[in-house]
Order: C-alpha cells, then structure tokens, then sequence
C-alpha cells in the first residue's frame, strides 16, 4: 500500500501524532465506505475525475448533478476547493455574527457545510487545497478583500500550482473541471483557479516537473464548467411565465447576464437529471449561501430536471468524443476515452 491510498486528513486532525496502524486502519475504513474493496487501492478505479472550484458551494451549483452521478456510477471523484468562502453573504438567519467584518467565522462553518453537501452527492474525496484555511476568499473584484496578502488572489501562483499537482499525480484524473478563463463570472478566486488547473494540466505532465511529487500524469481532457444561453433563456423566460417578477438576478435577457456561454461554445451536455435530488439535497446543506426562496431554488421548483439536472461544459483541451446529443454534443465527460 502506498501514500497514495491514504485519504487526506480531516481539518485538525493530528496525522504525525497517530500510529502507522492507526493511519492504516483509517484508510482501510476510508475506503470501504467509499465503496472499494478493503484490498483494492483507489488508483484500481478505472474512471477518474478531478473537479477545482473556489468556493464550497460551487461544486454543486455548477457540478453537483454530474458528481452525484459519476460517484454513482463507480467513478472516482475527487473535489479540489481552493478557499472556505469566508467572505461570503450570510443568507441563513442567525448567523450573522459569523461574517467576515464581525466574528469572523464563517469559513469554518462551510467546511461542515461542504461536508454535508458531499454527503449528499456521496463523494467522499473532498479536500481544501494545501489545506482548509491556506488562501482566503479574495471578496468580490474590486473590493480591499482582493488585497489581503492571505487571499487566494494574491496567492503565489506557483505554490498554489504545486499543491494541486501533488493532488493530480496522486489521483490520476483522466478528465479534470473547472472554470473559464472569466471564472464564470469573474470573482477573482474563479479566476485564480482556472488559471492554477490550466497550469497544473501541462506541469503534471512534465516529467521535469517536481519530480517529487510523483509520477508524471497526462490528464485526457480539460473541461471548463458552461450555462448555454439558450438554457438561461428558458430558466428567465419560465420563471416569468409561472409569475415571478423578481426575475433572475435582475435581468430578462440571457445575454445580460455575465455567465451565459454561446450554445455553439459548448460542447457537452451532462444528463444526470436522475441524480437531481441529490443536487438539491447538496444545495441545501450550503445553508448559508443559497437561499431556499431564491433564483435557484425557484428555478429546481420550475423547471427543475432542464436547469439543473442537465449540467454543461465546453471541453478545452483534449479530443473532442463522439457526439451522442443534441447540436452535436458529447453527453459523457469521459466519451472517446478507453476508462
Ligand atoms: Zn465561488
């Protein structure tokens, strides 16, 4: 058995104070509640993918069907989150105090709500990058946060790229996902980690590369996470017809909103729509963050299985798999592949 069959240490807990069989049998349990056999190492799982979001709660916004389903699917699904989202809104009542200009606390409070929510998609491999707490959240663009030397937009990118290569060539992705060079929308931490996973693709690769961190490891395919303006159409367009006026974030056009992505941008749709209450159950547990009589939460209540069952990506590196959907889509993020 190998390092690369321990799972990563849960936040605070003392693995230089505990016995190699204390380590040992840990992982063993690790592993069998991940569904492997006690005597199979992960590395035996023949599908992988790696996810690297910026905050807890983006993984199952954007992603959370097409985890539950591959996790579901036997599929080893290993989620990256670079920050604890400190600066987040605090949309839970009653805990105010925990905000960023009070007590300060709420980081640590969405480590037990990704928890949750990867509870919720059964995936059991999540980590924070070079540990919960190493970068900040970097606040909104444009705001003093961005500033802070702590936050992950001022990160050292070369050490941020390290970390995450280390994680990379001990689970062997063939398919990777993250955002688009805009982040989605923006938020500088979006960005960041878009730019460290793009580096980390090519540096994994090199055998040149920090040697020490293991062998090298080509992924297959870069994915970067996409919401066809044609589906954010329909959301807008259905959430006015079933009365709301509130209309989402504001706007009554898709192409007003700055994360919709040209349908002919896109390349693959992710049909996990089975996998849609696990979604909603993930959505949930980030209490803090997602309200349940906001945009989302009307939006599942609507038109549930197209907006939020369907997940989108636009593949950036890597061969394109044969199409299996409409407008020439691939429908699985491993298509083409031999996994
Ligand atoms: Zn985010």
């Amino acid at each position: 058995m190998t390092d690369a069959t321990l799972p990563p240490p849960e936040p605070g807990e003392k693995v230089a104070a505990q016995s190699a069989e204390a380590v040992l049998a840990q992982a063993e349990t690790a592993v069998e509640e991940a569904g492997f056999e006690a005597d199979m190492a992960p590395l035996d799982v023949p599908r992988r993918l790696l996810l690297v979001h910026a905050h807890p709660d983006d993984e199952t916004i954007g992603t959370g069907a097409t985890m539950a389903r591959y996790a579901a699917e036997g599929v080893a699904v290993t989620l990256v989150t670079c920050t604890l989202g400190e600066e987040g809104e605090i949309l839970e009542p009653g805990l105010e105090h925990l905000a960023a200009d009070q007590q300060d606390g709420l980081g640590q409070h969405r480590i037990g709500e990704l928890a949750a929510a990867m509870e919720a998609l059964r995936v059991t491999d999540h980590r924070f990058l070079a540990g919960p707490g190493r970068w900040r959240d970097s606040g909104m663009m444009g705001t003093a946060q961005n500033e802070r030397p702590d936050c992950f937009w001022q990160a050292d990118v070369d050490e941020a790229v390290r970390e995450l290569v280390a994680v990379w060539r001990q689970v062997r992705p063939q398919v990777v996902v993250t955002y688009d060079a805009n982040g989605g929308y923006g938020h500088p931490d979006h960005v960041q980690a878009h730019r460290i996973t793009v580096a980390a693709f090519d540096a994994a690769a090199d055998p040149a590369y920090a040697p020490e961190l293991g062998e090298p490891w080509v992924a297959d395919k870069l994915y970067f996470g996409a919401v066809p303006r044609s589906v954010l159409q329909a959301g807008i367009d259905l959430l006015r017809e079933s009365g709301d006026t509130s209309g989402f974030f504001g706007v009554e056009q898709a192409e007003d909103l700055p994360f919709g992505v040209p349908d002919e941008q896109v390349t693959t749709a992710v049909d996990a729509s089975d996998h849609l209450e696990a979604k909603v159950a993930a959505m949930r547990a980030h209490k803090t963050q997602i309200a349940v009589d906001g945009p989302f939460f009307a939006l599942s209540n609507n038109i549930g299985q197209r907006a939020f069952g369907i997940e989108h990506y636009t593949l950036a590196r890597g061969a394109r798999g044969p199409a299996a959907g409409p407008h020439g889509w691939e429908d699985d993020l491993f298509a083409g592949l031999d996994a």
